[in-house]
């Protein structure tokens, strides 16, 4: 049995790092917090990081990496890993690596992230190649986790095209159908070891302008002139209906066995699936984050759904060093790195 003491819990300053350093802290291990210079505030305030390495800006991980190395620290990726970075530098992340870097790949590109949803059997919105074909409300996208900013609702081609002209100039983006119906988002974890998926909880996105139209009236709204906007500002949690939870477990074990035959490796840790339910009772996927979100840190201290299945404080942060723990433990670490 290996020590897991010999060993330290990294990730960037930003997006889930409060929760991913304090589950690890929780779990025993000493933490680093690679921060920008000038936002270490939260991370000492709150005392989750027992070291910490600056840096000018996130880009700049590559320049530090030879400390990480040398500190024996697994680094946790989340959401603002893989944005600062890109993917095709992920994978050239050498340090200890927590998670399934292949899948990436799939999760950056909307046309590779389809097939993989498609081939798990989820229901999918329409989507539009020429907007010619413009037939309903659909809600124009773009590549990446850039949390929703500038997306914008067209009905018919003029409107796509005046977006287009306001927005997205030069960015590659994606027309979806519309869903008409409330957005959920399911956080999942898949441990290699016991080979079992958990749902750790659910949120939706308080986004700015989308949650804020309704507060005025339809006549304000025309005259104003407001387009709706996507901005993630915080995330709010969220209980399902229970009788819904059946198909969720067998949309997550889906996604994780396809993610084996794309790859030649089942996808490992916290991801999530993010939609939309009609009225129908039909669950939308629209996206998947094949990697922790921010949406499971209302849950610092468990969620209603982790607290079923422990019975101590489980958030995702802490569950992913449970995971590594075990492993090392287990002399099994190769099974949790990516
Ligand atoms: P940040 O470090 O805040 O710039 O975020 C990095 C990436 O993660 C961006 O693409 C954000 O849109 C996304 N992100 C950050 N916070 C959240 C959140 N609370 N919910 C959803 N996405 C987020
Ligand atoms: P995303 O960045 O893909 O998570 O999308 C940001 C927000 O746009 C979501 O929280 C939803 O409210 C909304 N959204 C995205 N795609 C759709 C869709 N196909 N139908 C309805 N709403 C959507």
């Amino acid at each position: 049995m290996s020590e897991f003491s010999n060993y330290k819990i990294a990730t960037l300053g930003s997006h889930s790092a409060l929760q991913i350093l304090k589950g690890a802290k929780d779990e025993g291990f000493s933490t680093i917090c690679v921060a920008e210079k000038g936002r270490l505030k939260p991370y000492q305030s709150y005392k989750v990081a027992d070291e910490f390495i600056e840096v000018d800006s996130f880009k700049d991980y590559f320049s530090i990496e030879k400390q990480i190395i040398k500190a024996n620290a697994i680094v946790i990726p989340h959401g603002s890993f893989v944005a600062y970075l890109g993917f095709q530098n992920v994978q050239k992340v050498k340090a200890m690596y927590y998670g399934n870097k292949k899948i990436l790949e799939w999760e950056s590109d909307r046309t590779k992230e389809r097939e993989w949803l498609e081939k798990a059997g989820l229901k999918l919105p329409k989507i539009y190649k020429d907007p010619k074909e413009i037939d309903r409300a659909v809600i124009v996208k773009y590549d990446g986790a850039s949390g929703g900013k500038g997306y914008f609702i067209a009905n018919n081609q003029a409107e796509f095209n005046d977006g287009i002209n306001q927005y997205a100039k030069g960015r590659k983006q994606t027309t979806q159908e519309y869903i008409v119906g409330v957005p959920i988002y399911v956080h999942y974890f898949y441990s290699p070891l016991n080979k079992e998926l958990e749902v750790m909880g659910f949120d939706v996105r308080y986004e700015s302008n989308a949650n804020s139209i309704g507060r005025i009236a339809a006549r304000d709204q025309l005259t104003a002139d407001i387009r709706t906007s996507y901005t993630v500002t915080g995330n709010i949690p969220i209980v399902v209906r229970e009788s819904l939870l059946p198909k969720i477990f067998e949309m997550g074990e889906s996604i994780v066995k396809v993610a084996k035959k794309l790859t030649g490796r089942e996808l490992f840790g916290p991801f999530c699936l993010e939609g939309v339910i009609d009225p129908n009772l039909d669950f939308y996927i629209f996206e998947i984050s094949a990697r922790i979100v921010a949406g499971t840190n209302p849950f610092i201290n468990g969620s209603p759904y982790t607290w079923l299945r422990y019975n101590e404080p489980m958030s995702t942060g802490r569950r992913i060093a449970r995971d590594i723990k075990m492993a090392i433990e287990d002399d099994k670490l190769e099974k949790v790195l990516g």
